[in-house]
């Protein structure tokens, strides 16, 4: 099972109540982020850019807790920054899973075993760590040699002490599925519970620009990993997200369903723009224009966005809008499809590895970007 049943019963039970409310906006996922610092200087990443009296701010545990009580979602997601910089971090824990909140810290893991013993294993926690895929993929994604060894040995430690570990991965354009899915198999052979995995979204401010990748071209990448997958896999994800992500589905963007909270406030509209802050959540909800965003809106900046943050809680409000939605989903949990499809598997068996540049490193803030390739297994991709 990707998630207790107690997990499952109280997202379910919380969105039929939202339901039968009649509320047709609702907030899925808390994003709650409490620093924008971190260890690392990835490449791929939107939010270490920041001057440094915003990389030394950092929201106090009432202020976490005045939030999680604002927006009332069951599930609250840690990103950052690296949590574990923030000295108050496992007070912040504490508060939530009294709450009685599904806590997923998103970490790094550079610092986990060192600070493992700051947390109680709980059912309400889990360290949710960013491992970009095998080592050498990791390294270069984080522009940090070695870094994949720390994270493992951090994952290790926490699934021996008893936690809930999960991991997420974000893909770029380069990704190779073959490796990516061997991946899966190291992981899961580690102990994780279940395993996310979505593209990365082009941020503007992040130093490598050359690597995001465009819908069609997501299309086919996630097609090639997730079709004709082996049972031992595990995701955390939605079902119907994983088929978004193939191209089996459409769904709209939800902005509104993982709301992002940090220490300038209320983000409009999601955890990826910033055009703006509320001050409530509720001046969030009703002061945020909505139909601006998505790919249908036409914004430019919706155009290529496939991210989780965004799209998961649209399959999760299919699954409860309809009796074909729910019939839908139940059929993906009761019979686990593995997705043959013979020409996913052979695009995967004709693959080509693409050469790398040397790891993008940050030094200070002033980026110095790879020289980047052309990704041979991406050019013939139809309307992209
Ligand atoms: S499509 Fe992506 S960038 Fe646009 S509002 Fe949705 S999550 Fe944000």
């Amino acid at each position: 099972m990707a998630v207790p049943i107690s997990q499952a019963w109280t997202v379910a039970t919380y969105v039929l109540k939202q339901k039968l409310s009649g509320r047709k906006r609702y907030p899925l996922v808390l994003m709650l982020e409490p620093l924008f610092r971190c260890n690392l200087a990835c490449a791929g990443c939107g939010k270490i850019q920041y001057p440094a009296h915003i990389l030394k701010a950092e929201l106090t545990p009432e202020q976490c807790f005045k939030a999680v009580e604002e927006c009332g979602t069951p599930m609250v997601s840690i990103p950052g920054g690296e949590p574990l910089l923030h000295p108050q971090m496992p007070e912040i824990v504490a508060g939530l899973v009294a709450r009685k909140k599904y806590v997923y810290m998103c970490t790094n893991a550079l610092l986990l075993k060192e600070k493992l013993h700051l947390f109680k294993p709980s059912k309400y926690l889990s360290f949710s760590v960013h491992v970009d895929g095998e080592r050498e993929h990791h390294d270069f994604g984080v522009c940090r040699e070695g870094g994949y060894d720390v994270a493992m040995e951090g994952v290790r430690a926490a699934v021996e002490a008893g936690f809930r570990v999960t991991t997420n991965t974000t893909l770029f354009d380069g990704a190779d599925p073959n490796s990516v899915r061997r991946h899966f198999d190291q992981m899961m052979e580690a102990g994780v519970e279940s395993m996310m995995v979505s593209p990365g979204y082009t941020y503007d401010k992040a130093p490598d620009q050359n690597h995001f990748l465009g819908k069609a071209r997501s299309r086919k990448l996630f097609r090639a990993i997730l079709s004709n997958r082996k049972k031992t896999w595990e995701f955390n994800t939605h079902p119907l997200f994983s088929e978004y992500l193939m191209g089996k589905q459409d769904f709209e963007c939800t902005p509104w369903g993982m709301p992002t909270y940090s220490i300038f406030g209320w983000q409009k509209p999601c955890y990826l723009l910033q055009d703006g802050y509320a001050d409530t959540f509720q001046e969030l909800m009703e002061a945020t224009g909505w139909e601006k965003y998505g790919a249908k809106s036409g914004n430019p900046q919706c155009a290529n966005c496939m991210v989780h943050s965004g799209h998961e809680a649209s399959a999760v409000d299919y699954n409860f809008s309809s009796l074909k939605g729910f019939w839908t989903t139940a059929k993906k949990y009761i019979f686990r499809p593995q997705y043959e499809d013979a020409d996913a598997q052979k695009l995967l068996n004709e693959w080509k590895s693409e050469s790398r540049g040397p790891l993008v490193q940050i030094a200070g803030q002033t980026p110095v970007v790879v020289t980047t390739s052309v990704n041979e297994n991406m050019t013939s991709v139809a309307g992209d």
